[in-house]
C-alpha cells in the first residue's frame, strides 16, 4: 500500500554517500548531508564543488565514477532526467563506481519515462533506484523542511530514508520508479497556473484602479487563494525584489512533463496544456536564466500594466 512511512530512527553516521549537483537547491540540500553522514560531492564546475567541500569539511571527486565508488547512496540532482542519463555513462560516469547493491537516489525535477529507463539499467546491474523529486524551494532546502516524493520499491525507500530525513520532513511513497516524477511535475504545473492566473487577474484590477495589495489581501482572505498569492506575488512581485531562486526554464520543464504525463494519461487537460505553452513562450521571452515568478513580467509587459505594491 503507498503512503506515508513511519521514520527509521537509526544514526545514518555510517552511511557513505556521494552527491553529484551543487546547484541553487543541491548544496544546501547536501550540507545537511555532510553534517551527518561519510560524504563526497561532485560538481560540473569544480569550483562550487571545491568552495563547498571546504565550508563542510567534506571531500571532492574529480569524476562521477570517483564519487560514486564504494559508496552505499549515490545522491544526483541536476537540471533534467537528460543530464542524470549522462552522468551515468561513459569511463568516468557513475556506472563505472557504483556498485552492486548501493542505491541512486534521483532527487531531480525529471521525467518519469527517463526515471523507468534508468531503473531498468541499474536492477540489470544489482542496483537499486528512486525518484526523489523535492518540493520547498531553496528556503525549505536550507530548513531541512522540503517535500520529498518517492517513486519506487518501499524496502528501498526504508534503506535510505534517514538520508531524506536529513533534508526532508514529510516523506511520501507515491508510487513505482517514475511516479516521484509524476507527482513532482503535476504540483509545479498547478504552481504555474497559480503564478499566471493570479498575474492576469492582478493586471487587469491595477487597470480598473484596484491596488494590488488591497487585492490581494482580499484574494487571501478567501478563495482564490494559493501560494503564489499569499507570498510569491507580495513578496517578489509587488516590491519588484524578483530574487532568483528556481529558473523558469527548470519550472518550464516541469510545465512540459506534467502535459506530456497527461497525454499518456490520455486525460484531456486544456489547461495544463495551455499552461506549458505559456510558459515555453515565457522562457523564450525571458531566457534561460530568470526566476520563475518573473512569468509575471510578461503579463505585465503584453498588458502595459505594472503590478506594484
Ligand atoms: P541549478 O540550475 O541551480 O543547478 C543545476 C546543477 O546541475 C548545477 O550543479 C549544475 O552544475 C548541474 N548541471 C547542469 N548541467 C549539467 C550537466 N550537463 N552535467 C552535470 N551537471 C550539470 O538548478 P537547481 O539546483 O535549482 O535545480 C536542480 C533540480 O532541482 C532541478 O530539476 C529543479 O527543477 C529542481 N528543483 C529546484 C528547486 C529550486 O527552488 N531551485 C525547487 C525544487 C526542485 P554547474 O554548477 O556546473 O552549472
Amino acid at each position: 500500500m503507498w503512503g506515508h512511512f513511519s521514520r527509521v530512527h537509526i544514526s545514518p553516521a555510517h552511511m557513505s554517500v556521494a552527491f553529484l549537483g551543487l546547484g541553487a537547491i543541491g548544496a544546501p540540500m547536501a550540507s545537511h548531508l555532510a553534517k551527518t553522514v561519510d560524504l563526497v560531492v561532485w560538481n560540473r564546475t569544480a569550483e562550487k564543488a571545491i568552495a563547498f567541500a571546504a565550508r563542510y569539511g567534506v571531500r571532492t571527486a574529480p569524476t562521477p565514477a570517483a564519487a560514486a565508488a564504494g559508496r552505499s547512496a549515490i545522491i544526483t540532482c541536476l537540471p533534467t532526467s537528460r543530464e542524470v542519463e549522462a552522468v551515468l555513462d561513459g569511463a568516468d560516469g557513475l556506472l563505472a563506481g557504483m556498485s552492486r547493491g548501493s542505491t541512486l537516489i534521483d532527487c531531480t525535477s525529471g521525467d518519469p519515462a527517463s526515471s523507468r529507463r534508468i531503473a531498468a539499467r541499474l536492477a540489470e546491474r544489482g542496483i537499486c533506484f528512486i525518484d526523489a523529486p523535492v518540493s520547498g524551494g531553496v528556503v525549505g532546502a536550507e530548513k531541512g523542511t522540503l517535500t520529498v516524493m518517492v517513486g519506487g520499491e518501499q524496502a528501498t525507500l526504508d534503506s535510505v530514508m534517514q538520508l531524506l530525513e536529513t533534508f526532508g520532513k514529510k516523506i511520501v511513497l507515491a508510487g513505482p520508479v517514475g511516479c516521484g516524477h509524476a507527482l513532482k511535475a503535476v504540483n509545479n504545473a498547478l504552481l504555474a497556473v497559480h503564478i499566471w492566473s493570479a498575474g492576469e487577474g492582478l493586471a487587469a484590477l491595477a487597470r480598473a484602479g484596484v491596488s494590488p495589495a488591497a487585492a490581494l489581501d482580499v484574494i487571501n482572505a478567501s478563495s482564490g487563494r494559493s501560494n503564489a498569492s499569499e507570498n510569491l506575488i507580495p513578496q517578489r512581485v509587488l516590491t519588484r525584489a524578483f530574487p532568483r531562486t528556481f529558473r523558469l526554464a527548470l519550472l518550464e520543464k516541469d510545465v512540459a512533463i506534467a502535459a506530456d504525463f497527461l497525454r499518456e494519461q490520455e486525460v484531456p487537460s486544456p489547461v495544463l496544456q495551455q499552461i506549458a505553452e505559456l510558459f515555453r513562450l515565457a522562457r523564450v521571452e525571458l531566457g534561460e536564466e530568470v526566476d520563475h515568478v518573473e512569468a509575471v513580467r510578461l503579463i505585465e509587459r503584453h498588458a502595459r500594466q505594472e503590478i506594484h505594491g
